[in-house]
């Protein structure tokens, strides 16, 4: 039993995951509440990063793309300077 515990102990020293955020080594969940992260503030980093992304890929594009798109096709008829020859 208590091999097997010095063994669990072991694999989580060699297993112990590293800090996404910073890349110290972060504690145990046991011993950690904001596992797997090193301190609850890089936590919150990473977790603003994920809403920055989130919000990047399908909103601010999208929406910026299709409208400025749809209003430059609809605003380019009247401009065809090279579309009108002179018949010169
Ligand atoms: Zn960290």
């Amino acid at each position: 039993m208590r091999l097997d515990q010095r063994r669990a102990e072991a694999y989580l020293k060699l297993a112990m995951s590293r800090c996404p955020t910073c890349r110290s080594e972060a504690r145990p969940r046991a011993q950690n509440a904001a596992f797997p992260f090193c301190s609850a503030r890089c936590k919150a980093i990473d977790l603003g990063k994920w809403f920055t992304e989130e919000y990047r890929v399908p909103g601010t594009p999208l929406a910026v793309d299709q409208s400025s798109e749809e209003s430059r096709t609809g605003d380019g008829n009247p401009e065809q300077p090279e579309g009108e020859p002179d018949g010169v």
